[in-house]
């Protein structure tokens, strides 16, 4: 495999500086290091030990239940890559990073069943196993559900469910640095253009450099890290809570669920983790929990919906950040079309965990063969943003 013709011309020390090692960062130094060896990749990161990354604080979902045919195709990929975790990052403790294929249920109204009917549609269309349930087989299959307010639900078949989010960027990780990408412990400051040329990348400790490709997978702080001479990426970090709950009753085969009042909940291990859309949206809040979001108010909506809960209690809470992309809440993947040196692979506005590993190989693929192959990426590309076109994606949870 060769490489890409920007590096050679530049002859540059580091082929591919990237900066952030959360999931973005680590996929792609994994899927660039796979395809070709003889790239010396560097992944620029300023908190290795993560703890505010999003990476670390995810409810680490996936499901197929998208409106957007790009982000179905990436959970495809995503639930393939979980189901054989083994294969591509070598045996760790947990194979397939402990997916558990229970499914999401997106729950409607009498209003809202007509939108979900069309979406179903559309992801039948693409392929997702996927079944709509009305009142009384909803009822039936979840006992412990109450539904006379439900006129339709939208359950997952297969390749939905969850994982172990921050197993699986770890593993990425370690995965890449034995291919031979480098960590640094280090923060990028700034970047300088000429014209449509990367000139160099300042690093708070190492100084300036000339990589041949900057990659910008900074996720929720992807804004600072612009483009120099370009407006600045519409990326935010929105703060979200979530609670882990415990009920005394057991809620047999529960998927993860999407109310009608939009709140979602599903089961972690012996508990149950639940999360809303936030009270505040300012960006960059503290990172704790808002307990507003667990009033009263909120516990009468998940009683109401599972009568057990009535019975709940709140364990512990925890917030991170969403990397809200608020131009049209879809990821940017791929290189700036002005600064072909530059690339993007951040803003997934809360749904990033379950594409990373094909958002990060299909950006691997575009920058090395000049066009994405497994994934056809390109409608999540900078292009629609600097042509004010939003590929909006409609099924955003929380
Ligand atoms: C509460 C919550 C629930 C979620 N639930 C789900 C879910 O169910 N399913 C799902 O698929 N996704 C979910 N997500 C989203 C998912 O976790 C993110 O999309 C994903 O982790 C983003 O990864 P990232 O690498 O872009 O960002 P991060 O993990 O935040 O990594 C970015 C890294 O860049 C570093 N960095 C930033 N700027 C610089 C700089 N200038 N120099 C050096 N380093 C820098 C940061 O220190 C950070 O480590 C959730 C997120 C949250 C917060």
């Amino acid at each position: 495999m060769s490489r890409p013709t920007s590096i050679g011309q530049r002859d540059a020390a580091v082929d591919v500086l990237i900066a952030g090692a959360g999931v973005m960062g680590a996929a792609t130094a994994f899927w660039l290091t796979r395809l070709n060896r003889q790239l010396r990749v560097v992944l620029v990161e300023r908190a290795p030990d993560f703890v505010q990354a999003s990476s670390s604080l995810s409810a680490s979902s996936i499901r197929q239940q998208f409106s957007s045919p790009v982000n179905i195709a990436l959970s495809q990929f995503g639930v393939d890559f979980l189901r054989q975790a083994d294969h591509w990052l070598g045996p760790g403790s947990q194979a397939a990073l402990g997916l558990h294929e229970a499914g999401y249920l997106y729950l409607a109204g009498r209003d809202q069943a007509p939108a979900l009917r069309d979406l179903h549609a559309l992801q039948r269309s693409h392929g997702v196993e996927v079944a709509l349930l009305e009142t009384q087989a909803l009822a039936q299959r979840f006992a412990w559900l109450q539904c006379e307010d439900i006129s339709l639900g939208s359950l997952g078949l297969r390749g939905e469910g969850w994982f172990d989010g921050p197993g699986l960027h770890q593993r990425l990780l370690r995965a890449a640095r034995q291919q031979g990408a480098e960590l640094w412990h280090d923060e990028v400051l700034a970047l300088q253009v000429r014209g449509r040329a990367l000139e160099s990348v300042a690093l708070r400790q190492a100084g300036l450099l000339s990589p041949g490709l900057f990659v910008n997978a900074g996720g929720p702080w992807a804004a600072r890290l612009s483009a120099p001479g370009a407006p600045p990426l519409p990326i935010e970090a929105g703060r979200r809570s979530v609670f882990v709950l415990s009920c005394p009753q057991p809620l047999p085969d529960c998927p993860l669920l999407i109310d009608t009042s939009g709140f979602w909940l599903r089961p972690e291990g012996r508990y149950l983790m639940t999360g809303r859309e936030p009270i505040e949206q300012e960006p960059e809040l503290p990172l704790e929990p808002d307990w507003r979001e667990m009033d009263e108010a909120q516990w009468e909506r998940l009683a109401h919906r599972i009568p057990a809960l009535q019975a709940l209690r709140v364990e512990r809470a925890w917030a991170g950040y969403y990397e809200m992309n608020r131009f049209d809440h879809n990821a940017f993947i791929g290189p700036h079309p002005q600064l072909p040196a530059y690339a993007v692979i951040s803003g997934f506005s809360g749904h990033g965990m379950q594409h990373a590993p094909g958002a990060a190989l299909a950006l691997a693929e575009w920058l090395l063969h000049g066009q994405p192959r497994s994934v056809d990426v390109r409608p999540l590309g900078l292009q629609r943003w600097l042509d004010g076109q939003p590929l909006r994606e409609a099924n955003v949870i929380g």
